[in-house]
């Protein structure tokens, strides 16, 4: 029997033992109707759960598919950059390598297996350094002992220490290497190429110190070579060092151009190398300037017989690009410890060696003595006066009238520099205008006079020239068109007012140039005249390469002239004729006296200059003489 029934049953008995059959009955039905009940209730809980779970299920899926999205992206993510750092570690053009904490390859790039020649087969993830180092031996590129190599490393690395190093390869290739320790114990290793890198920096380094022309040592390791040999010559030993420099160096640069000036440096430099030994230096110190070490020198002899070979060698003439040229060099010489023991003051008083051996003739060498000093210091001197009297406005003009023999009027006045030295009173031009042009300063000079006789000339009557003369420096000077148009512009002086006197020695170093620059100036309508005719090397020849206007009989051959020299007079006679058929005016120049001015005259000169005419004086007074520029009656015998 049923427990519930049987409780139900043991409710509906009656004391006496009966069965109330309607108790029993509504105990029966209560029961169905709880049970009922219960039914009922727990299958609206069940529908409320399977809601709930279906809810929670679809919220799940939700969550996982949207997981699913986030980690596919994340997974793309994740191909492409490590994608990216494929392309960046295979296309980097360093090799690198990463190693974990047990010395195992966990990551190379493509060029570490080109750089060490190795095929991919040689290089695995999980391979041992040491290993990876036995394949690159056996390709013949690591050439130390791999485990000994790979246990160092592991140890340094395990201190936390970086290890740099670089090796040469046998392909003549350098690679650095740099071994960075991580945190995890492992390392990363990369390899670079600086074959390159270190080639430029030895360029560099080389180019430092010496000259790019001649590949010979330069200023700065000619000093450290001779402050190491000073330091390194034995008590009692001697050296001698050299300067030198090209005699005409300057008129091949400026007249044939920058690159037989070039050609022609390296040339010498050749000559200078081949008439030393290998332990001897010789530098480029300078534009043309050479320098040499002759170290433990046993005699002066040496010094001598080495500069006497060196300036022989230098004569021999040079073929450029076909063109002969011929220079010669001039040395200076100072022994050490004689002349100095310290390298600026031995070079300093070569140089003044230098500087006699130039003014004793050129091509030649001077030893250099103590007396050098003063006659060096005084030129110093001159050169610095002159470099004030410039700015100081020291500089005057003079002008020296000039006279026509047909109408006997003065129609050009030559102007002369002169210098008014505070202390030296006035000095001539013979005496300061070389030293000016060994300085270049001629230039600067030039360009004054030439607006100076250019300002004078605008206040003079309109039919009156002015002669200027003209340094060869100043012909070689790229700019004399420009000097000469702007001096004129600035007084308001026609060109064909002006006459530029020029000497032989510019011809002599005839150049495109310089003919074109006196084209172009005739052109403009200034008048080129060939000044002191026959006192170069007075070959008429010139004469044919440029149209000159006039010529300027020198001094010399009129100083001579008298009625029995016949020769004298012949020779004037015949340059005044073949100017004359060139359609040249001539000038006879230092006319002294009433006779030379009759033979000039007589000769066929048609213009006279010279103290029988008049000095050279001060504006002031030739001004005069020009507004009154009446016929001359030219003076007699
Ligand atoms: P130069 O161009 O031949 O000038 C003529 C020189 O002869 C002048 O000398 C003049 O004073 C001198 N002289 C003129 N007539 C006579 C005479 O009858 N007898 C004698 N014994 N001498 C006479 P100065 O002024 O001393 O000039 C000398 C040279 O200096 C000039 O010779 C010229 O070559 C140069 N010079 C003068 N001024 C300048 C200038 O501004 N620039 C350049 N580059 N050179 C100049
Ligand atoms: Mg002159
Ligand atoms: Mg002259």
């Amino acid at each position: 029997m049923h427990r519930l029934f049987a409780r139900q049953r043991a409710q509906a008995t009656t004391p006496d033992g009966g069965v109330d059959l309607d108790m029993l009955g509504r105990l029966v039905t209560e029961a169905y109707e709880q049970t009922e009940r219960d039914h009922r209730r727990a299958d609206r809980s069940i529908t409320l759960m399977v809601d709930e779970l279906d809810q929670l299920n679809r919220t799940l899926e939700r969550q996982v598919a949207e997981r699913t999205v986030a980690l596919a992206n994340r997974e793309t993510e994740l191909r492409e950059q490590n994608l990216r750092f494929d392309a960046a570690l295979s296309n980097m053009s360093q090799a690198l390598l990463m190693f974990d904490a047990n010395s195992r390859l966990v990551i190379f790039n493509k060029r570490y297996c080109e750089m060490y020649g190795l095929s991919p087969d040689d290089i695995k993830p999980g391979m041992l350094l040491a290993d990876l180092l036995h394949r690159r031996q056996a390709v013949g590129t690591y050439s130390g002992n791999p485990d000994e190599y790979a246990v160092a490393l592991k140890a340094m690395i395990a201190r936390g220490e970086t290890f740099n190093t670089s090796i040469e390869l046998p392909n003549g290739r350098t690679i650095e290497i740099c071994n960075s320790p991580m945190p995890d114990g492992g390392w990363v290793a990369t390899h670079e190429d600086i074959t390159e890198r270190r080639r430029a920096e030895k360029v560099i380094a080389h180019m430092a110190h010496h000259d790019s022309l001649t590949d010979l040592p330069n200023r700065v390791l000619f000093q450290e070579r001779l402050a190491d040999t000073l330091l390194h010559t034995k008590n009692g030993n001697r050296l001698a060092v050299f300067y030198l420099d090209l005699d005409n160096f300057k008129a091949v640069n400026d007249t044939l151009g920058h690159q037989f000036g070039d050609e022609l440096l390296k040339r010498v430099a050749e000559r200078l190398r081949g008439c030393v030994d290998d332990n001897i230096t010789v530098a480029r110190v300078g534009g043309d300037e050479f320098a040499v070490i002759l170290p433990d020198l046993a005699s002066l002899d040496d010094a001598a017989a080495l500069a006497e070979r060196i300036c022989e060698a230098i004569r021999e003439p040079y073929d450029l690009f076909g063109h002969g040229v011929v220079t010669e060099t001039s040395i200076g010489i100072a022994i050490a410890p004689d002349d100095g023991t310290l390298p600026n003051h031995l070079l300093k008083n070569a140089d003044m060696a230098l500087y006699r051996a130039k003014a004793d003739g050129r091509g030649v060498f001077r030893f250099f003595e103590a007396e050098m000093d003063a006659t060096i210091k005084a030129r110093r001197a001159l050169e610095n006066s002159l470099r004030e009297a410039l700015v100081e406005g020291q500089f005057t003009l003079h002008y020296q009238p000039i006279l026509n023999l047909d109408d006997n009027r003065i129609p050009c006045c030559e102007a002369l520099i002169r210098w008014k030295h505070p202390e030296r009173g006035m000095v001539a031009p013979g005496e300061f205008i070389p030293v000016a042009e060994e300085m270049g300063l001629i230039v600067a000079i030039g360009e004054w006079v030439l607006r100076q006789a250019c300002a004078d000339a605008a206040t003079w009557p309109n039919n009156t020239k002015v002669a200027v003369n003209l340094s060869p420096i100043q012909m070689l000077n790229a700019k004399l068109v420009p000097v000469v148009v702007g001096a004129l512009a600035a007084a308001g002086l026609p060109a064909s007012r002006l006459e530029l006197e020029i000497t032989e020695s510019v011809l002599m170093q005839n150049t495109e140039a310089t003919v074109a620059a006196l084209h172009q100036l005739r052109s403009l309508g200034v008048r080129i005249s060939m000044d002191d005719f026959g006192t170069g090397f007075s070959s008429l020849s010139y004469l044919r390469r440029f149209p000159f206007d006039k010529l300027k009989i020198d001094r010399c051959f009129i100083s001579d002239l008298s009625k029995d020299d016949e020769s004298g007079l012949a020779i004037v006679r015949s340059v005044t004729a073949l100017a004359n058929s060139l359609g040249m005016v001539t000038t006879a120049e230092g006319v002294e006296t009433a006779e030379q001015l009759d033979l000039v005259r007589m000769v066929g000169c048609t213009e006279v200059q010279g103290y029988y005419i008049g000095r050279p004086q001060p504006l002031k007074e030739v001004s005069r003489l020009l507004a009154d520029n009446l016929p001359r009656q030219a003076k007699s015998a």
